[in-house]
Formats: structure tokens, sequence, C-alpha cells
């Protein structure tokens, strides 16, 4: 323990001491992980503290159980011979002649704390600040400390300032459902809680900051899912007078340099991508580059094919590897999953050492055999999977399939960075055939593609970019409009009145009039981050206090009724009866 971790009541660590100790008398202080007698007057306990555990011998009777803190002093001694513990960091060394003072009392916990037992996730949640205690949740959240002391870094490094920013703020879409907070002094009013810092960046652009980044929580009232919490961090940051490529640059940096403190190797460079070779390759805007299987296209191959269910502007196959001997039933419920995924059906084809076993094989031409045996390289003992549909739908079917058929698990290496650029400015339309916004509606169109905002909005690039690691969405970003009147043509094409843009965005629009810098900037999730870096599917297991899919901490009964007089002051009225 250096000088500066010493404490009055410690001068040592548990998990620390080893045969370089010997003869050293220590305090330490930690909880009782176990205790064994040993005859009447020789009791053995194991310590734990964060970092790790010790032995100390007691002699004399101990009147201490599992989980009490304890403070003892003892002398650090090897084991005798016979006894090491080759298990344990210090198993070659205990804690002899000890002194043992009871700092606080335990109650049998509720959930076992030994690392190596598996607890039910509700009790977990429950009971958290126990679970904290279990090592997976202490790696965790120093894992995660040290990610965002190195984002720091970086950014600090680059000469970005950290600012903070609101969390009672005004409404700003940005895509998401708001929480809303209600206001006492103002009745009948709401702030929102941000989903982003994304306005409030790019008001500091205009304040004249003009590299601004921030450990920024955000909050979003959407489903929970694996990867979503209802409160999210992200490194979120803006710059000034720069390019896309800049900011990727910025970012890479920072993430390269956290991913070499969480696992002790750099990343080689950050690969680029466009959107559609996304779409057309994996079928996907966060294409998973651990495996391949690549989409191919057959499109050509059936162009005049005679075959019904291969008929379509565009067909895409996928070669399973290995995959002929999936079960029928297997195969069928491939089939579903296309179809619940929109296409109109699925074809499958095993690939055997005499040609094409599949319920289609016999009606295809020979060419169109050749080219599904031929799909990427394919040969027996594989399996070729084909949508025949319009081109972004026949992909992403594919590519989902892709993902359920191939993905490693998240806690499988390598961790494959890219970047995506050149989204479209609009993913759709909604049901008021209003275009929907596939980032937000601050993103810069493509230059070349502004007239046509009005007139063929689905045409009209954005100069937007994501970082996907391992088929994860880490963050997006994109260039801004920093113009009023593209400001005002961009919520135009997205449905959004003048008079309602005014009401929501006034103050935007306005800072607009008075010398708005061209800007820049992304923001990515420190949750996914530090989950991928520590292989765990759900970003619950690397977060110290989250909420369980429905939304609920089990710990603290959030969300809670309050009282009637609360309700009065908040001008909400009485609950009615259900
Ligand atoms: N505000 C965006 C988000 O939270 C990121 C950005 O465009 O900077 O996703």
């Amino acid at each position: 323990m250096s000088e500066f971790e010493a404490t009055s009541l410690r001068d040592a660590l548990c998990g620390t001491l080893g045969p370089s100790d010997v003869g050293r008398r220590v305090s330490v202080c930690g909880w009782v992980a176990r205790r064994r007698e040993h005859g009447e007057h020789l009791a053995f306990l194991d310590l734990r503290d964060r970092s790790g555990i010790v032995q100390a011998v007691v002699a004399g009777t101990l009147e201490v159980r599992n989980e009490y803190v304890v403070r003892v002093t003892g002398t650090v001694a090897p084991r005798p011979e016979g006894t090491r513990n080759e298990r344990l960091a210090t198993g070659a060394v205990e804690l002899t002649d000890c002194e043992v003072e009871v700092l606080a009392e335990s109650e049998p916990t509720p959930l076992p704390l030994d690392e190596h037992a598996e607890a039910d996730e509700a009790v977990r949640l429950k009971y958290r600040y126990l679970d904290l205690r279990r090592e997976p949740m202490q790696s965790h959240l120093r894992l995660r400390a040290r990610v965002n002391a190195a984002l720091r870094a970086a950014m600090d490094a680059q000469g970005f300032v950290e600012v903070e920013t609101p969390l009672l703020w005004a409404p700003t879409p940005e895509g998401a459902r708001e929480f809303v907070v209600p206001s006492r002094l103002h009745d009948g009013e709401f702030y929102s809680l941000p989903q982003s810092p994304q306005i409030a960046k790019q008001l500091l652009m205009v304040g004249g900051f003009d590299r601004y980044y921030q450990i920024a929580r955000c909050l979003r009232d959407e489903d929970l899912r694996a990867d979503r919490q209802f409160e999210f961090t992200q490194l979120d940051l803006e710059a000034s007078f720069v390019t896309q490529e800049d900011v990727r640059r910025f970012v890479s940096r920072a993430v390269l340099d956290a991913a070499e403190v969480a696992t002790g190797e750099r990343p080689g460079a950050i690969a680029e991508m466009t959107w559609a070779e996304a779409l057309d390759r994996y079928g996907t805007d966060k294409p998973d580059l651990r495996f391949e299987m690549a989409l191919a296209d057959l499109t050509a191959a059936f162009a005049t094919t005679g075959v019904r269910a291969l008929q379509a502007p565009c067909v895409k196959a996928l070669r399973v590897p290995g995959g002929a001997s999936l079960s029928r039933s297997r195969l069928d419920q491939l089939v579903e999953r296309a179809r619940a995924l929109g296409a109109r059906g699925l074809a499958w084809f095993r690939v055997g050492p005499d040609g094409l076993d599949a319920p289609l094989a016999k009606v295809l031409s020979p060419d169109e055999a050749a080219a599904v045996a031929g799909v990427d390289g394919a040969g027996p003992g594989d399996l070729v999977l084909a949508v025949a549909d319009a081109h972004a739908l026949a992909c992403r079917v594919l590519g989902a399939l892709r993902v359920e058929l191939g993905a490693p698990p998240v806690s499988a290496g390598p961790h494959r960075y890219v970047w995506v650029v050149d989204f479209p400015m609009f993913e759709g339309l909604d049901e008021e055939g209003n275009p929907v916004a596939a980032h937000h509606p601050f993103t810069m169109p493509h230059p070349e593609d502004l007239d046509r905002l009005g007139s063929d909005p689905l045409s009209v690039r954005a100069q937007s970019y994501d970082l996907v690691l391992n088929g994860w969405e880490l963050g997006s970003g994109s260039v801004r409009v920093h113009r009023p009147d593209i400001q005002r043509e961009v919520f135009r094409s997205l449905g959004i009145s003048d008079e309602e843009a005014e009401y929501r965005f006034g103050f935007l629009l306005g800072a607009f009039r008075y010398g708005a810098p061209p800007h820049a900037g992304f923001a990515f999730g420190i949750d996914r981050l530090v989950a991928i870096f520590a292989g765990v599917e759900n970003i619950r297991e690397v977060i110290a206090f989250p909420k369980t899919q429905s939304g609920a901490d089990l710990m603290t009964g959030a969300p809670k009724v309050i009282s009637e007089r609360q309700r009065r002051d908040l001008h909400l009225g009485p609950v009615r009866p259900a």
C-alpha cells in the first residue's frame, strides 16, 4: 500500500500481502469472508477487502460471523509447509499473532458473496450494495473508472474543455421520448431531462468554446434492453472549425486510448465503411466484423428466373458455414424468423457433394444452381440462405440472420471497430408521410444534396457517422447545421412548422443569427464500451445502480408514489383511484 493509500486505521491491503512482507506487523481492514474453527482455541479468518483475501490465524475464541467488518493487526508469516493455498494470491502467507477489532456486525446476507456463487439477479439488484462487494462488480466498476480517466485524459490532451450542461432543460427532439419534471414555481409547466447535451453543446460553440467535452448523463424514456437503460453515460464532444474527419480523429484517439488502458493492447487504426456498403455487405448499419459471412448478391443470376419465389428487384444470399447440418425444424424456424422480419420468404439450400439439396433445387436452372452453390466460396456442408425482395429489406433480413447464426458471444474477441459514414439524412417516412431523421434534426445534409431537401428528402445524404464495435453502435455524430435558413428547412422537411420550431428551438435559431461557427461533434456510450471491454452482455453489469427491464429500481423501490402534499405543490392533482 502506498503512503497515500495508508490511513490511520490500516497500512496494508489484504490481497497484496506476500513473501516480501514476511515479518511486517500490519493492520488490515475488511469483511470476514469465511471463518473456520480449529479446535477450541484457534480460528482461521479469511479477510476480504477490495484487493483480495488474506488469511488471519487468531488464537482464542472469536465472536465474528461472515461479513462482519473487522480490523486485524497481525504479523505476516510464511504459511507452514503443506498449508499453502495455490489458488489464493496471498496463499503463501498468513497473519499471525493477531488482534481483532470488530468495527461493525452483519446479519446473515440474503445473497452469497462468494465470487463463484451464482446469485439470482433480482436479489442482486435488491441488495446491490452487497452485490457490489463481489469480485465481478468490483472489477467492472474499477475498469469503468479507468476507462473514464483515459477518456478524460485523451480529451484534455487534445485541447478539449470539460463543461457541465444542465439536467433541467427544455424539450428537444432527438427522436426519443423524454422524461419530464413538473415545475413547482410554474403551474402546468415542465422541464425535460436531456436526451443528450446536443443543443447545449452547440450553443457552447456559438459561445466560443471551440472544443467541448463532457462525460454526460443522458436520459431517455425508452423501453429497456440489454444495451439500454433509462439513463446512460456518454462521452459527449463538439468542436468548431472542423471537418467530420477531424471529429473522427478526436474520437478515435480517445477510444483507442481507453481500449489500451482496458485491454493492455492498442487496437490498430479504425477502419471506415460507407453506410451503403455496410447495408449491402452486412445487412445492417452496425456490422459485426469479428466474423465474415458477407452477403452475396444474386440479383443478376436470377434476373430472368422462372422461379416465382425468387423473382424480385433484388436477391441477396448468405452462406452459413457448416449450416447443412441444421435440422429441418431449425430451418423452418429460420423461415419464420425471416417472415417476422418482413421478408416474403426465405429460400434455403444445403450444399452437398453432388450439388444442392433443397425443395427449390429441382426448379433452378443450371446457371442459377451454380450461382447459389458458389455463394461466398460455399462448399459441401454449407448452407445458403436467399431472400428475394427490395434491396434494403433483403439485406436487413439476411443481416439479422447472419448475426443470429454467426456472431460470437460478447465476451469473444477480437475488438473490431469501424466507422460507418455517409448515412442517409432520413430513414423513411412516418405515418403522416413526414421523413424521419436518421440521426437528429441538427445534422447538416450533404452539400450536394441540399437542393433536394424539399423535393426528394429520402435521397439526401447526411454528413453523419457512427462508431461501431463488434456489432454494437457505440455512438454517432455529425456535422451540424449552423445556418438558421438551412435549419428551418430541415425542420420543415421533418414536418415541424415554423411556429413550432420557433416555440421549441427559438433560442437555437436565435443564437445562429449571431455568428455561429461551423461545427461538428459526436457522442458515444460509455456503458456499452465498458460492457464490451468487460465481456458482458448486459450493461447493468457495468452500472452501479441500474434499473430492471421494467424500469424499476429494486433497491430503492423507485418509481414511487409521492405524497398528496408534494403532488399539490407540483400542481399535479390527486391520484385517481384505480
Ligand atoms: N447527441 C447525439 C446522441 O446523443 C450525438 C451527437 O450527435 O453528438 O446520440
